[in-house]
């Protein structure tokens, strides 16, 4: 291995924890900001989680260990999100498993209608599947497979530092001089991209953020999944059935074939380099240390896998009905704005600029922008302006600025970080 130095290496990694499978749920957020490759600034919180999200599960305390009472009167992500943004400022975003922590910033930021900026997300993870050969891609194992001190795991301030120096241990590795480099020099792992479709659990897509080519069942494609252990979130044949509906296959025992073994009764803190598992969770660490892409995962990791497959193919979805949708933008949105009192606060504003003139959508009404469905369970917000979801929020409240901007219209002056939107994207 051979470090050399990563001049112009600049990111903020972040790390967050949910109190519950909702990812609007956030109640931990770390952040580590690196310069020319070196660590110079790190943040965390404890956060109250959005109302109506603030139940802390069980599943979810067994992992990060927050409860409640830890998290009692600590601020808002409404209240924090100021500084949050001060900190990232201009930078690209790094974290392990990206998607997880991109769907619960995003879902965090739309409970309040604050605006997370378009920042390109790298993920570590699989940064770490298409550079190195491990039996679990959690952070504990890349960070030993990259001679990495070990850190606490699932607390969010060492696991965004964790994520931090992986990202630039792997750029080292790599020879990559920048996050561009190292997001596009990386390679989806032969074996994998040969078994799995285009699209769907194509790793350079996960990372990129470009899921055009995804179809509906695609999330587990190409993936072999054997469940070992007493599984503790839902019954063996239900989690065999998933598999089989997300495109994977479930097989009874560990194959040459097999690419993911998922391990009931397996504690997410105790899956780490050292610990004492199975001889069946053991044979398969050797199978991957010979070079087989076999990982293990937490019971968790599986249903998170899903949980934000889910989202991603919804995206995808609606991403698809936008494009034969280009000019959506409804005439109200100009014509309420005008009319209204520049004076008035920001939020308020905002908010009556944007409502659907015809008051909450009846059963026939669809989304504004992508004409998809509203979900039973849909955020009162979305409601009242006719969207579907907080991408199609986003979009509204970024093209209604545009449209204001360029009809001269008077608002009243936004928090400098709702006005993030619209800067470059590299790549
Ligand atoms: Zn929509």
């Amino acid at each position: 291995m051979t470090a050399t130095p990563a001049p112009s290496l600049d990111f903020t990694a972040i790390d967050v924890e949910t109190a519950n499978s909702s990812r609007a749920s956030v109640c931990a957020v770390g952040m580590a900001k690196v310069r020319d490759g070196e660590v110079i600034d790190t943040a965390s919180w404890l956060v109250t989680p959005p109302a109506g999200h603030d139940t802390f599960a069980p599943r979810n305390v067994a992992v990060h260990g927050l409860t409640s009472e830890m998290v009692a009167g600590e601020p808002s992500w409404e209240r924090i999100f100021p500084q949050i943004m001060g900190f990232i400022g201009e930078d690209d975003l790094v974290a392990h498993n990206a998607p997880f922590d991109r769907s619960v910033v995003h879902q965090a930021c739309s409970a309040y209608d604050l605006d997370w900026p378009e920042a390109r997300w790298v993920d570590t993870l699989q940064l770490a599947r298409t550079v190195l050969t491990l039996g679990s891609y959690s952070l504990p194992f890349v960070a030993k497979a990259l001679e990495l001190e070990e850190l606490a795991h699932h607390e969010a301030a060492a696991d965004a530092l964790q994520a931090a120096r992986i990202c630039v241990a792997l750029s080292a590795r790599t020879g990559s001089g920048t996050l561009a480099d190292l997001a596009m020099g990386a390679s989806p792992r032969s074996s994998r991209a040969s078994a799995a479709p285009r699209g769907a659990s194509h790793p350079a897509n996960r990372a990129t953020g470009d899921f055009s080519g995804l179809d509906a069942t695609g999330v587990l494609a190409g993936e072999q999944i054997v469940f070992t252990g007493t599984l503790q979130l839902s019954m063996r044949a239900e989690a065999q059935a998933l598999v089989e509906h997300f495109g994977g296959t479930a097989q009874k025992a560990v194959t040459a074939k097999t690419t993911i073994l998922v391990a009931g009764n397996l504690d997410p803190r105790t899956l780490r380099p050292g610990a004492k598992l199975s001889s069946k969770l053991e044979k398969a660490m050797v199978l991957a240390e010979r070079g087989q892409a076999i990982e293990i995962w937490t019971e968790d990791d599986f249903h998170q896998r899903l949980d934000v497959g889910r989202d991603e193919l919804e995206a995808a979805t609606r991403q698809q009905r936008v494009a034969v949708n280009p000019s959506w933008l409804p005439s109200y949105v100009l014509e309420q704005a005008r009319a209204l009192d520049p004076a008035a606060g920001y939020t308020t504003w905002l908010r009556d600029a944007l409502r659907h003139p015809s008051g909450r959508p009846t059963a026939d009404d669809v989304c504004i922008r992508c004409g998809g469905a509203f979900g039973i369970d849909a955020y009162w917000m979305f409601l009242e302006r006719h969207v579907c979801s907080g991408d199609c929020n986003d979009a509204l409240k970024r093209t209604a600025k545009a449209e204001w901007k360029k009809a001269g219209v008077a608002r009243p002056d936004a928090p400098s970080y709702a006005e993030s939107y619209g800067r470059a994207v590299i790549g």
